[in-house]
């Protein structure tokens, strides 16, 4: 074990140096953080940032990283989500060990220090309804109002607050507030409200209350019982942190956690807010929490998005307190440098056109070694069907081709990748004068895609045999949101939303190997960009989602001085 544990020098940025700080003063002999996510939806880009930051300082100061469920709202709150957040953080890569937590496991606690500030003349329950306490708030510019139960006696509070937690009255009729200054020039200290009536079933808790603590009662106070060191959060709370150390100071809890800020991820053509993306959800604009356009974690994966490419992710845009947007391109970036490692290389046509050898024999199947992966060689090579007909990609031909087309055209010769070269000769038509058949002859002295005279095609296409390749479904995406801002322009939010970001191709063809893929790992098509098998794939009958392309624009907006906007 390392002597002096301290967050990575390769890593620093303003938090690092502040537990490093920490660390070396003594103030903590280790650092303890903690993911805090409410469980009102799936866990999405935005989050990843803040989970590869909280369990990342954890794990480079051999401290620990807890995670807990504010589960302080039982009416948005799913036991769906809990389980989806705890699988989306350990497919992230992070553990929490022993130390899965949940403020309803506060609750008791929570009510006593309720109790305890009535009793030191420091909360009261007021009979004001939602609507009279927002219009007694003020303004900014405008102190608030004091409500007229403010002064109620200890004792009569004590009761009332008893008999709210009986149930005896209705959902709004009364709420605890923290007796704190109405003029205050921070709204978050005036009189905040601790508790509301709620009856609702707690995914946890169940039936046990019917008052429930607001997040803000409930969230620096499960960081002090758990000994949290270092709370980190996104600058939207950097105003309520008055608030936090309000009640650390006039409650007897056991630590005493300090808040630090920092600011949100945001990204272009991107929404990361639960609320909007649980609308894209319910109005049907996704195939649910994990479509593939979504940017859950789930959403990401099932699009083939591997967890180490959102780690890395996270570590290049770093941490920083000035709001920011990254573009979409720079996660992509990072996949893709993931993937061009890792992913096999396998043949798949998307849109097929039918090649036929006229001078191969009918009946020969001839086996055609083809590398897996050009970058690895160790994920060694594979056998590949080839026969007399042929798909290749309608893309890949074309009859009256302009200057710069090099690949297959009438009269031409082009390498099929590691098989022979072939040249058209002849195009067949159908009674519309769509292109349905090539005929081609194929050159027996260059097996294995080399001339013994030197000869070189200007192209090289990828190919499938029509007897043996399997049929499938390919989904392509591209950004949910066409807008690079969503919701900035004049109209809605959902009016950036991009018509063309699925397209669905039912009729492709894919190696005979990837008759049954595994579900997840994602795959090079070789020209063609990152594909990953969908969790709807059935035997013989397999779905691929796009990854990604293969073009790097993110690598092209940095070579014009433009990656990372204000
Ligand atoms: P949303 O705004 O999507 O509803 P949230 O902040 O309400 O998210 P929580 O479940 O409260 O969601 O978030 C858990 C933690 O993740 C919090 O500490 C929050 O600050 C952090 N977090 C949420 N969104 C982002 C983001 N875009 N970038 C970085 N951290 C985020
Ligand atoms: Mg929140």
């Amino acid at each position: 074990m390392d002597a002096n544990p301290a967050p990575s020098p390769e890593r620093s940025d303003f938090l690092r140096v502040i537990v490093a700080d920490d660390l070396r003063s003594g103030l903590h002999e280790s650092v303890v953080t903690r993911f805090p996510p409410e469980p009102n939806g799936y866990l999405h880009i935005g989050h990843a940032k803040s989970i590869c930051l909280n369990f990342g300082i954890a794990e480079e100061c051999e401290g620990r990283c807890h995670l807990r469920f504010d589960d302080t709202n039982p009416i948005k709150e799913e036991q769906e989500y809990i389980d989806s957040i705890e699988a989306d953080v350990r497919w992230l890569g992070f553990d929490w060990g022993e130390h899965l937590y949940f403020a309803s496991d506060y609750f008791d606690q929570l009510y006593e220090w309720a109790v305890h500030l009535i009793n030191t003349g420091k909360a009261y329950v007021d009979d004001l309804s939602a609507d009279e306490i927002r219009e007694h708030r003020g303004t900014l510019t405008e102190p608030g109002q004091v409500s007229p139960w403010r002064d109620r006696s200890a004792e009569e509070s004590l009761d009332l607050l008893a008999r709210m937690r009986a149930g005896e009255f209705p959902n709004g009729s009364r709420v605890l507030r923290a007796r704190i200054d109405m003029a205050s020039p921070n709204i978050n200290l005036r009189d905040p409200v601790l508790y509301r009536i709620v009856h609702a079933e707690h995914p946890r808790t169940g039936d046990a209350w019917c008052i429930y603590p607001t997040y803000d009662f409930a969230h620096g106070q499960s960081d002090a019982i758990e000994g949290i060191t270092h709370s980190i959060c996104t600058l939207e709370f950097q105003d309520h942190r008055p608030l936090y150390d309000w009640f650390i100071e006039n409650l007897p809890v056991p630590a005493r956690p300090r808040q630090y800020e920092f600011a949100r991820l945001n990204l272009t053509h991107t929404v990361l807010s639960k609320r909007v993306l649980l609308t894209l959800v319910n109005e049907g604009h996704v195939r649910g929490w994990d479509d593939p356009r979504m940017p859950t974690l789930s959403g990401l994966r099932r699009r083939g998005f591997p967890a180490e490419g959102i780690r890395d992710f996270a570590a290049m845009i770093g941490v920083a307190r000035a709001d920011s947007v990254v573009e979409v391109e720079m996660l992509h970036h990072a996949v893709r440098d993931v993937l061009n490692r890792t992913a096999l290389r396998r043949f798949a046509v998307l849109n097929p056109l039918k090649v036929v050898i006229d001078n191969y024999p009918e009946d020969q199947v001839e086996d055609i070694e083809v590398v897996n992966n050009p970058e690895d060689l160790s994920a060694g090579t594979r056998m590949v069907p080839f026969t007399r007909e042929l798909w290749i990609e309608r893309d890949d031909f074309m009859e009256d081709p302009p200057k710069k087309f090099f690949r297959l055209a009438p009269g031409r010769e082009v390498r099929l990748r590691s098989a022979y070269f072939v040249t058209c000769n002849e195009v067949i038509k159908d009674a519309d004068g769509t292109v349905v058949e090539l005929r081609c002859t194929y050159d027996p002295a260059t097996r294995g895609g080399a001339a013994p005279d030197g000869r070189r095609p200007k192209s090289t296409l990828h190919w499938l045999s029509t007897s043996h390749a399997v049929p499938a479904e390919v989904r392509l995406y591209d950004h949910l949101f066409a807008a690079p801002y969503p919701g900035s322009g004049e109209g809605d939010l959902f009016d950036d939303l991009n018509a063309d970001s699925e397209t669905v191709l039912p009729n492709c063809f894919v190696e005979s190997s990837l008759d049954e893929p595994a579900v997840g790992q994602t795959i090079q098509f070789e020209r063609l960009g990152y594909f990953c098998a969908d969790l709807e794939s059935v035997p013989g009958a397999p779905v691929f989602n796009r990854t990604l392309t293969l073009r790097d624009a993110w690598a092209k907006l940095q070579s014009q001085g433009r990656h990372n906007t204000a």
